[in-house]
């Protein structure tokens, strides 16, 4: 999604072009512990991107760095970041990108968000009464929630996903909801 924004405003005449990734810059090739059948996690230099290199001469993407706060101008629009440079350290025993204490800032005209999925809503699971677990997401067993009744599926209880699991769990909750009510069930 960031690459298609890179993309997207060089289409659009931009002068120039930044974008922020979270995450350090993987390799170019696999690294000796991610072989062969599993995902490659490799740079990938997409259309965005290679576009943002012919026309300005350097790859858009500045790694591990976050926005901490944005700045607007005298009619309230957007005009600057602060940026924050981050790290990666484990926290409460799970790996996540920290800030150095290193920020920088830089002006813009126009911001845009391609974020993932970071947790459900919190009022959400609030007003439901369900557990959540550590990454925010809704805690279950086979989509049942601690709340009698109450049953999640999708991004709201597996974290940030695809659209075809979406599909898959929608489906087999669905089936999990038709047995608590039935007894059985058929689907
Ligand atoms: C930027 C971005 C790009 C992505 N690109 C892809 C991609 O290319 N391919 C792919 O497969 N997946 C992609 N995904 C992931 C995919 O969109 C999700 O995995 C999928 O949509 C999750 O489906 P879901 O039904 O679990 O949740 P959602 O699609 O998020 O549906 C939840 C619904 O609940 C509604 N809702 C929230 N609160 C309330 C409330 N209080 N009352 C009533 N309704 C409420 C929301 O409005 C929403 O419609 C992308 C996600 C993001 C954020």
């Amino acid at each position: 999604t960031g690459n298609d924004c890179v993309g997207t405003a060089i289409r659009q005449g931009c002068e120039s072009v930044m974008q922020l990734e979270m995450m350090p810059c993987p390799p170019a090739e696999r690294a000796a512990n991610n072989a062969w059948p599993e995902w490659p996690r490799v740079l990938k230099t997409d259309y965005g991107q290679q576009e943002a290199i012919a026309k300005f001469g350097s790859d858009p993407r500045v790694y591990q760095t976050t926005v901490k706060e944005f700045y607007k101008n005298e009619a309230g629009q957007v005009c600057g970041a602060l940026i924050a440079k981050l790290e990666s350290q484990v926290v409460d025993g799970r790996r996540q990108m920290v800030p150095t204490g290193e920020e920088f800032t830089v002006d813009c005209d126009l911001v845009l968000i391609a974020a993932g999925f970071t947790g459900c809503q919190p009022y959400v699971a609030e007003a439901f009464g369900v557990d959540l677990t550590k990454r925010g997401t809704v805690a279950d067993v086979k989509y049942a929630t601690n709340v009698p009744k109450v049953f999640a599926c999708g991004d709201m209880r597996r974290g940030q996903s695809l659209v075809v699991w979406a599909l898959r769990e929608g489906r087999d909750t669905a089936a999990v909801v038709d047995e608590s009510l039935m007894g059985y069930t058929n689907l």
